[in-house]
């Protein structure tokens, strides 16, 4: 069970994650979460930063797709002009919008890998689905009001990780 809890790859920043560690493990998709994970819930648009990360790993020649839980209207601003596809209102951990990501894209679980900031939502409902599962730490503290519970529940799911030695809170991989 904490299994499905557990990421492949823990890191304390989006832009740690480097291309070349993407194509190490065969990774040929990058499922990116956005909100506290490439920038803050009330950050319209990306930064600098997030466009150059965006752009190195395109670069690597790895697709990005974007999946949110948050509405259509924050996720298509977000990915305006980035020419990067998105599912908004994604209901992750349900795997049901990373099934249908499979599908569409006509690729095996084993060449995907999702960047997300939230156990309980991303790392759980891609490790459900077989997914390479890479944990960021958010980017900032503050969370939207639904994230706020899950986080209770995350601390507590981090305190059992920590406690069978699967993973320390802040003691990242890279
Ligand atoms: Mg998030």
């Amino acid at each position: 069970m904490l299994g499905l809890f557990t990421p492949n790859y823990y890191i304390h920043r989006f832009n740690a994650l480097r291309p070349a560690y993407l194509k190490e493990h065969g990774i040929e998709l990058l499922v990116c979460d956005i909100d506290n994970t490439l920038v803050a819930h009330d950050i319209a648009v990306p930064d600098q930063d997030v466009l150059d990360f965006l752009t190195a790993i395109k670069e690597a020649g790895i697709q990005i797709v974007f999946i949110s839980n948050n509405v259509e209207e924050r996720v298509a601003t977000f990915a305006k002009g980035l020419d990067i596809p998105y599912y908004p209102f994604a209901l992750k951990p349900l795997p049901k919008t990373y099934w249908k990501m499979l599908k569409d894209y006509k690729i095996n679980k084993k060449h995907v890998a999702v960047l997300g900031d939230q156990l309980m939502t991303d790392i759980l409902g891609a490790n459900f689905v077989g997914l390479h599962t890479i944990l960021t730490a958010p980017v900032v503290e503050r969370d939207l009001a639904c994230t706020k519970i899950n986080r209770k529940f995350e601390n507590m799911v981090f305190k059992l990780l920590k406690k069978t030695k699967r993973l320390t809170k802040g003691v990242y991989h890279e």
